[in-house]
């Protein structure tokens, strides 16, 4: 990944269980961090505030939440509802099974945030990281007596009894940013602070009082699924962007990956369209950058492409989709008319979740014969789109 990353001029990449035990510990994610800075790429452990782990995901360590929390029970959050949510735009619901994994802090005890501060010095002064991802964690929120008269949020509330609701508050964390940007900035100035300003939020903000103290200068990340792309698609302004309390400001998909779509997922769809789509709206509106899904395996084309025009839009926004196949998706795919029929056969099978399996028969043998007929990665690239079809094939539709 670092290597793609870096022959593509991707600059960075947010790593969820950056420090577990078992890939390893403080020493592979010093190697990492190693590797990745000779290749000019940025290593950003993603952390939340109070929740996913701590900064060190899993194992027994000072900064691992569990452990923690298994000392200082009194810490627990008391969390209002069971940890999981349905998200609008993906088919099923997400329930995460109660573990050490899925604990949560309260955000009231002064000793969580006096805890936390203290663990991201650590992880700024211990690796040579290029920044950090700081969430307030989406397993909820704290319900204790504290939480609630501390947020004082009738609005953010009221959006989280909803069923397709926020499983966050943005009051925690514009009062909890501030203090780790700080702790991460004294140790390595130059870090890129991402601060999450979670989904579908951008074009009404629910806690826009507590956000005018966000520190300028950490970039205010904004989500987005599918269905509230297309509406910022069309009403996202720059002049609305520019006068944004928090800046500079970045956009996150939400989509294009494994938490939309139908039951599939859209994992392992061709999302190149999306990610040139984005690429360019984001820049004609005022944002700075882009952030997407990257936990597919650049050894499936369709994944491998789609990261390619992410990579390519984002780096020259004015490039169109005519010439990113001629002077891209041409050369890795056997040809201009190869790379047509490529993007035409994955965009079929990705638009239609069911299909004759005569249909998927016939495509799965275009695809091999278009596999046989290459060398080498382009044989690959056709390979893996054919087996995408067999599977299919396999289950019946
Ligand atoms: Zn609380």
């Amino acid at each position: 990944l670092v290597d793609f990353c870096s022959l593509n001029r991707i600059a960075g990449i947010v790593i969820y269980g950056f420090l577990r035990d078992s890939h390893g510990g403080i020493e592979a994610a010093q190697e990492l961090c190693r590797y990745a800075n000779e290749r000019g790429v940025r290593i950003i452990p993603g952390i939340a505030i109070g929740a996913y782990g701590g900064v060190y995901w899993e194992g027994d360590h000072q900064y691992n939440l569990s452990t923690w929390l298994k000392k200082n029970p009194q810490f627990a959050a008391t969390m209002e509802k069971g940890v999981g949510f349905q998200l609008a735009d993906l088919s099923f619901p997400l329930n995460f099974p109660h573990s050490d994994y899925t604990v949560s802090a309260c955000p009231s005890a002064p000793e969580t945030i006096e805890w936390m501060e203290e663990a991201v010095s650590w992880l700024a002064e211990t690796f040579d990281i290029g920044g950090i991802n700081i969430e307030s964690g989406d397993y909820g929120v704290c319900g204790c007596d504290r939480c609630v008269a501390r947020r004082k949020n009738d609005a953010e509330a009221a959006r989280r009894r909803d069923d397709h609701g926020d499983s966050w508050s943005h009051t925690d964390m514009a009062e909890n940013f501030p203090r780790l940007y700080r702790a991460a900035k004294a140790k390595k100035p130059d870090l890129w602070i991402y601060c999450e300003m979670q989904w579908d939020n951008l074009l009404d903000p629910v806690a826009s009082d507590a956000q005018t103290s966000l520190p300028p200068g950490a970039i205010y990340q904004h989500t987005a699924n599918r269905s509230f792309w297309n509406r910022l698609r069309t009403e996202l302004k720059r002049d609305y962007v520019e006068a944004l309390p928090t800046q500079p400001n970045v956009l996150r998909c939400q989509f294009a990956c494994q938490w939309n779509g139908d039951e599939r997922t859209e994992r392992y769809a061709l999302n190149a369209r999306v990610f040139a789509d984005m690429a360019t709206v984001a820049d004609k509106v005022g944002m700075d950058g882009l952030t997407v899904w990257g936990e597919v395996s650049s050894y499936c084309a369709t994944a491998e492409l789609s990261y390619l025009a992410f990579a390519r839009f984002c780096w020259d926004p004015t490039l169109t989709w005519e010439r990113f196949l001629d002077e891209d998706l041409a050369p890795r795919l056997g040809g201009v008319e190869a790379a047509r029929r490529f993007v035409e056969i994955a965009e079929e099978i990705d638009a239609n979740q069911t299909l004759p399996v005569s249909r998927l028969a016939e495509l799965r043998a275009k695809t091999l014969a278009a596999s046989m007929a290459g060398d080498g990665e382009v044989a690959r690239r056709w390979l893996t789109l054919g087996e995408q079809i067999a599977r299919r094939e396999y289950m019946g539709a």
